[in-house]
């Protein structure tokens, strides 16, 4: 989706990934090795920037290479560092002001049924690293969940946090350029078994003072960290305001809807930011829904829907895999409303109704 909002600016991208079946090679150069400094320096030369938008990248060896470049790379290594522990993220918004739910880190049994006497239960018990989709995560009901949660994660650096009671999860994107900052209005996001679902953009019934603090937010962690891009930050909504998940320092899946629903998608304001452009407007075009197809064929007969657009990402079919997506986008709440309940008459996709019911 970079190639595809690059190829108009003038821009071509080369990729680098490890699996020779990455879809970027259906629109851009793509190479494939392992992440060695060796080999990413031969990929890098040449290039006018460099960016990522992958999490589980090794930052050491991209810190090497970063040093040796003379062009842009972004967003900075420190970003990601702190996005790829869920203990060094956590304090960095606590320490930027930025309320999280409540945490504490959690070394051995004895510190997590120290945690669990403190947070409390529900709590949620989550590996600081390599989690991702709701991986690495167990939710412990009572103290009687103890053994059993340390006997799924324990061993890994973990983090214990309180269960959060929240309204709705809402995400905002953000984009930070050459001392230029833009903001795309809060997005809802709806997630099954821990994988995002459904993404409503703008998000209904936000205040102009919620969407203010999501901005505040946002915007101390692009400036705290000097950031050039795009970042997604993730939110709880509670009865006492906006505590923050998590960050990611990429595009992020609850921006796909921004291709066709807002002025300027994320990728190409992405680009934009990276290169010190001007960015462009994040202005919605109407309201978007955004459906992730997850292990399932779109037919290309459901396109009759107005205003859907079919993002197919050429991935092989796997149970649960994100394989493409799709935005279906509307002028008002009732032709939002009609144009959803004509995708789903159709049975083309499979849609939760729970988490789509309270839209229109
Ligand atoms: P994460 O990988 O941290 O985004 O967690 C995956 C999902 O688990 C989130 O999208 C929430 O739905 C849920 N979740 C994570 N942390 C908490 C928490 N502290 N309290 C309640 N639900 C949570």
């Amino acid at each position: 989706m970079l190639a595809l909002a690059a190829h108009p600016l003038g821009l071509r991208l080369r990729c680098f990934d490890r699996s020779k079946e990455a879809p970027a090679k259906e629109v851009a150069e793509l190479w494939t090795g392992e992440y060695t400094l060796e080999e990413l320096r031969r990929f890098a030369q040449g290039l006018d920037g460099i960016t990522y938008e992958f999490e589980a990248l090794p930052v050491p060896i991209l810190r090497a290479l970063a040093e040796e470049l003379k062009v842009p790379f972004a967003p900075p290594l420190v970003a990601l560092e702190r996005a790829q522990d869920r203990l060094l993220e956590k304090e960095l918004f606590r320490d930027l002001g930025i309320p999280t739910p409540p945490f504490l880190p959690v070394g051995s049994l004895e510190e997590l049924r120290a945690a669990l006497e403190v947070l409390g239960t529900p709590a949620m018990l989550k590996t600081r690293t390599e989690g991702y989709d709701g991986k690495g995560q167990f939710m412990l009901k009572s103290p009687d969940d103890l053994p059993r949660a340390w006997g799924m994660l324990g061993g890994r650096p973990l983090i214990l946090e309180g269960w959060v009671a929240f309204r709705r999860e809402l995400s905002i994107l953000a984009v930070r350029g050459l001392g230029e900052v833009a903001f795309y209005p809060l997005v809802e996001n709806h997630h099954q078994g821990g994988i995002l679902r459904i993404s409503r953009a703008p998000a209904p019934q936000v205040s102009p003072s919620l969407q203010a603090a999501a901005e505040d937010y946002a915007r101390r962690i692009l400036e705290h960290l000097d950031y050039r891009g795009l970042l997604a930050l993730e939110l709880f909504e509670t009865e006492a305001g906006l505590l923050a998940n998590e960050m990611a320092p990429r595009v992020h899946n609850s921006g796909h809807w921004t291709i066709e629903g807002a002025e300027t998608s994320q990728f190409e304001n992405h680009l934009r930011a990276i290169l010190g452009w001007p960015l462009g407007s994040t202005r919605p075009r109407g309201l978007s829904l955004m459906i992730n197809l997850l292990g399932q064929e779109f037919p290309p007969q459901g396109l009759r829907v107005p205003g859907l657009h079919l993002h197919w990402y050429g991935k092989a079919l796997r149970p649960g895999r994100k394989v493409g997506h799709l935005n279906l986008v509307a002028e008002s709440e009732a032709e939002l409303h009609q144009r959803l309940a004509q995708l789903r008459s159709g049975g083309w996709v499979e849609i939760p109704t729970q988490s789509t019911d309270h839209f229109a």
